[in-house]
This record gives C-alpha cells, structure tokens and sequence, in this order.
C-alpha cells in the first residue's frame, strides 16, 4: 500500500484510499502533531491532491503530491495550488469530525468559496476544513461544541464553488483562512527532498509540513 502504482492511462487515474489499516504502524506522529482519522467511514475515489509546489492556487510548473511526485498530468483531478484533498460521494455522506477539538465555525454559504464548512481547532493549534457540506442540513454541530474524534458533524454536497458532490477537507497549522495561508498536508511529506512548502515562507506558511505530522499513514493508491 505504500508504493504508487500508475498506467500508462494518466487522464484516466482512479484514486483509491484504503483506510483499512491505517492505524496499525503508524510510527511519525511526533508529540506536537495531531492524529486523525479519515473524515468519512468507508472508501471514496481521490479527486484531487494536496500540492505541495505552492499553496495558492497560482500557477506554477507542477503538482507535487505528498511522495515528492510532480502529477502535472493528472489533470482535471488534480490541480495546481489545491491546498487540501477532495473525495467524490454522494450529497449526504457522513461526515466525521477527524479528531476531538472545538468547533469554531459552521459557515453557511451556498453559492461561494467553500460553501457550507465546518472547521474545527484541535489541540497544538491545528484546524480542520469540512467544505461542500450540502445546502439543506449541512451541520449536526454549533460552534463553542465540543466534539469527539469520530463524531458526526455534518454531511457532504456540493455547495459554493464546486462542480460535483465531493468532500473538501484541509488541515491548516494555526488559524483557519479562506486564503489558504496555514495549509498543511494531513498525509505529510515522503519525498526524498525537501517538503517545496518549506519554502513559501510567512506569507504561505505551509509550515513545516511532514515534520510534526503524518497523522495518516500512506493512504493513497493510484491505478
Ligand atoms: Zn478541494
């Protein structure tokens, strides 16, 4: 499960996390990092990657995925300056709080941006993004609530700027901004180079990806 396993049909990649053992070896969460479980029970298609090149949506030469490789190619799913990981699901899913913390916003917008979100701020100062919950019910939770990792908080749609039923979810070191200032990859960094985010500096912290956590152990297959 750790090794990437490509065709030679790049336009046509399927993406498939495999949560099943995710949590059995898992031996780089340091101390100041958090440790989450996937936002979703069960197994959804990968849409689109987090981009280690530049966390702003500009464009630049490449995406570079949590291994260290550039998948340019693999457009439409995945783009340039996406600062978090998209699943497909149907309108409705589940959607589960990744770790135990507070829920500091529940966003209610159906036309823009993220649409309805939730964010929550969890220990050491990291936040969770749950964007495109669905327009009718999008949230079980209120901000000031306490939740628990593995309870439900929401469910998935395709509010504001999205063109199909996925979940958008991002992690963020520091506070939350619509601006993608504070991204950071939840799968962390394995590349045999140095994390590209690293150097961004403040005004794109992208801090210290990879060093203080890889919550989830190497999910992501391609084929
Ligand atoms: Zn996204």
């Amino acid at each position: 499960m750790d090794h990437l396993q490509i065709n030679s049909s790049r336009l046509a990649i399927v993406i498939v996390l495999l949560f099943g053992d995710l949590f059995i070896g898992v031996g780089h969460v340091m101390a100041s990092g958090i440790s989450l479980r996937p936002p979703y029970d069960g197994q959804y298609p990968l849409t689109s990657f987090f981009d280690h090149y530049y966390p702003n949506y500009s464009s630049t030469d490449g995406v570079v995925i949590y291994d260290g490789e550039n998948v340019n190619s693999c457009s439409p799913h995945c783009y340039q300056g996406h600062s978090g990981y998209d699943w497909s699901m149907t309108e409705g899913t589940p959607i589960y709080a990744t770790s135990s913390g507070t829920v500091e916003i529940t966003r209610f917008n159906l036309t823009e941006g993220y649409g309805n979100y939730i964010v929550i701020n969890h220990s050491g100062g990291f936040r969770t993004l749950y964007a495109h919950l669905r327009a009718n019910t999008p949230f079980n939770v209120s901000v000031g609530e306490e939740v628990n990792q593995g309870e439900l908080i929401g469910w998935s749609g395709n509010t504001g700027n999205s063109s199909g039923a996925h979940l958008h979810f991002g992690v963020y070191r520091g506070t939350f901004s619509s601006n993608e200032v504070n991204t950071t990859d939840p799968f962390g960094w394995r590349g045999n180079y140095p994390d590209p985010l690293l150097g961004f500096g403040s005004g794109h912290t992208a801090p210290v990806c990879g060093e203080a956590m890889i919550p989830i152990r190497s999910p992501v297959q391609i084929r």
